[in-house]
């Protein structure tokens, strides 16, 4: 193999992996003839013998060469037999489980049955070009080792959320090497019996090894590997009764420990070594070197920071590939991915459409989002559909985000002061932050939630501006503004809207320095959290009360100004229960040209067919 190839981006096919492969078949195929060979001949050729004498019309001899011996059982022995057959039951029944408990709870799949390579790992474009890089190296490690004196890695560790494809990735590389994947989760490694989670742990690096000898390489994938591979504290409480401490020992021995020879080359050695003990020292026979079993582990975990350092050092699990939740262009790609697999109508093929999905689906997972596209297959087949369309779709994006809706019968007064306060937010929104798009409006009874606004911003950004914060606040301040102004009084509906903006206010004032005051209490080391820390500081209490204050006129301003959108959403609430997308924006748009002194007309039914694009973390008043 080209050392030169050991660099390259795509994976290697013809690599050391498949040369050692190549060579164990062929020493397999060779076993076979000897074994043929010593034990088939005398067969074949007794047999041959006894064709040739039938066929001469010789049937005595004929007769003898076909009858084979057997040792036969002395009669004498057989009223044991029962005894003995029951002995050796009870024998497995009660030491059976003792036996199997040390096995090694692997799952084994050959790379024949994954079913998906690296080309099916979508919207991670930088943790695949790393996985080549890692798997280029299983795949050549012999040239890497023989022609650079490189030493390969044995093990690597994904770290990331759930659902990011870590188990997944790990499986492709398998298929892509075309070797064979143990699976283990830490937790099947536990055990009741004393030293047997240890032993079970020997006996999967005993298979990797066993593996990666036979055919050329193995990848093995420990889940969850913080439950196993915490750090050791001091207690040594642990899986099992062997304690922490003793589980990460045996997990760093194995690690970094001598391959366990093959049973053959201990025989063979064995042999070697009763010669050589009558031999002169000069003339001993010499053992061939075992070469180390090419493997590697891939340990994944939700919290690198939990395991112990010693396994992250050099030569352990010391390199981490970060799987995080995908962006937009990764969603934009796995929704592609997916919907080419799943029955869906036209509708959900307008790039449009998809962008505007991969723009609202921020956080989301690549499980997440395929698990929202079942659920809007669910949605379709109840509606009688074949296929999904872009109303399933937004559908299941509500029930996966919010809950499934849960009707109640509100009073005819306390819906229409819901709508009202829903209303309320959503105008403010509107017009406070024209940037963002309002996604859901609805008076249906999700969770605890009794109507809510979902809105998110155009495009996926990671920071805000002192004056989108004070936006924000202002539309958690629209329902309570709106009840104030319709109704003389607020309600009991503002609580939620209350304390999220007091947590936004508390962020501004005492983290995002920007209430004047540039000491951050983030970095107090006080016990509390940040609201606490600022309302136990005079200053900062009054500076979030004028920044909640004056969020709240802004907000009265606005509904004051735009009474008659507040009304047109409210009114449209009240006939549909939920306005989706372009729902809202379309009622806004028509109560606005019909201006505030016109006569309040019928909601219209808005088409939903080409909502904005959608973006980054929806945010939701209640
Ligand atoms: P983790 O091990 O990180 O918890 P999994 O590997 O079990 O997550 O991923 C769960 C499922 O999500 C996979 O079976 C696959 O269907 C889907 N998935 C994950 N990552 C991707 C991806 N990059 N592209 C396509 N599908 C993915």
């Amino acid at each position: 193999m080209e050392l030169a190839a050991l660099g390259s981006s795509s994976v290697l096919r013809d690599a050391d992996v498949m040369t050692s492969r190549e060579r164990s078949r062929q020493a397999r195929f060779r076993g076979l003839l000897i074994v043929l060979v010593v034990v088939g001949a005398p067969v074949i050729g007794r047999t041959a013998a006894g064709v040739v004498r039938y066929v001469q019309g010789n049937y005595a001899a004929a007769a003898g060469d076909f009858h084979w011996p057997h040792p036969g059982i002395p009669s004498s022995f057989l009223p044991y037999v029962p005894g003995l057959l029951l002995v050796v039951l009870l024998g497995f029944v009660l030491g059976g489980p003792l036996l199997m408990a040390g096995r090694s709870p692997h799952v084994l799949y050959r790379p024949e049955e994954i079913g998906i390579d690296l080309s099916d790992v979508v919207g991670a474009d930088v943790v695949v070009e790393e996985v080549v890089k890692t798997l280029n190296l299983f795949l050549g490690h012999r040239t890497f080792e023989e022609q650079m004196g490189g030493t390969s890695r044995r093990a690597v560790l994904f770290e990331g959320p759930p659902g990011t494809g870590k188990t997944y990735i790990a499986k492709a590389m398998a298929a892509e090497a075309g070797v064979p994947f143990l699976f283990v989760s830490s937790s099947a490694f536990q055990s009741m019996y004393y030293g047997q989670t240890n032993r079970k742990i020997r006996s999967y690096f005993r298979a990797l090894q066993r593996y990666g000898r036979r055919e050329g390489g193995a990848i093995g994938f420990i889940e969850e590997i913080d439950a196993i591979g915490a750090a050791r504290g001091g207690l040594g409480a642990g899986p099992g009764r062997e304690g922490i401490a003793g589980v990460v020992n045996e997990l760093l021995i194995q690690l970094q420990s001598f391959d366990v020879p093959p049973f053959s080359r201990r025989v063979r050695n064995a042999f070697i070594d009763s010669i050589n003990r009558w031999l002169p020292p000069s003339r001993t026979l010499r053992k061939p070197v075992l070469a180390q079993a090419n493997f590697l582990v891939i340990g994944a975990t939700n919290r690198a920071s939990d395991l112990d350092p010693a396994l992250l050092r050099p030569g352990r699990f010391d390199r981490t590939i970060r799987v995080d939740v995908p962006n937009r262009v990764g969603r934009r790609q796995i929704i592609d991915y997916y919907l080419a697999r799943k029955a869906h109508n036209a509708e959900l093929d307008e790039p449009g459409k998809r962008d505007n999905l991969a723009g609202s689906t921020f956080g989301y997972s690549p499980v997440m989002l395929e698990h929202l596209f079942d659920e809007a297959l669910v949605w379709a087949l109840r509606g009688g559909r074949e296929q999904m369309g872009w109303q399933d779709v937004q559908k299941a994006r509500m029930t996966e985000e919010l809950g499934l809706a849960q009707p109640v019968m509100y009073t005819e007064a306390e819906r229409r002061t819901i709508a009202t306060h829903e209303a309320g937010h959503a105008t403010v929104a509107h017009f406070a932050a024209p940037g963002r798009n309002l996604d859901v409006l609805s008076i249906i009874k999700r969770r605890e939630a009794l109507g809510l606004l979902s809105h998110s911003g155009a495009e996926e950004r990671f920071t805000q501006t002192r004056s989108e914060c004070e936006g924000l606040l202002q539309i958690a301040m629209g329902g309570m503004a709106a009840e104030e102004i319709f109704f003389g009084e607020p309600g009991t509906g503002p609580s939620g809207d209350l304390a999220g903006a007091t947590r936004l206010a508390a962020q501004m004032v005492g983290s995002y320095g920007m209430a004047g005051s540039l000491i951050s209490l983030e970095a107090s080391r006080a016990p509390g959290d940040l609201v606490s820390k600022a309302l136990s500081d005079e200053p900062s209490r009054q500076a979030m009360e004028a920044f909640l204050v004056s969020a709240r006129e802004g907000a009265r301003e606005i509904i004051t100004a735009q009474r008659h959108v507040v009304e047109a959403l409210r009114d449209a609430l009240l006939e549909r229960d939920e306005l989706i997308g372009d729902e809202i924006a379309a009622v806004i748009q028509e109560a606005s040209e019909r201006g505030p002194d016109a006569a309040p007309g019928p909601a219209s039914v808005i088409d939903v067919r080409n909502p904005a694009p959608d973006g980054e973390p929806p945010v939701r008043a209640h």
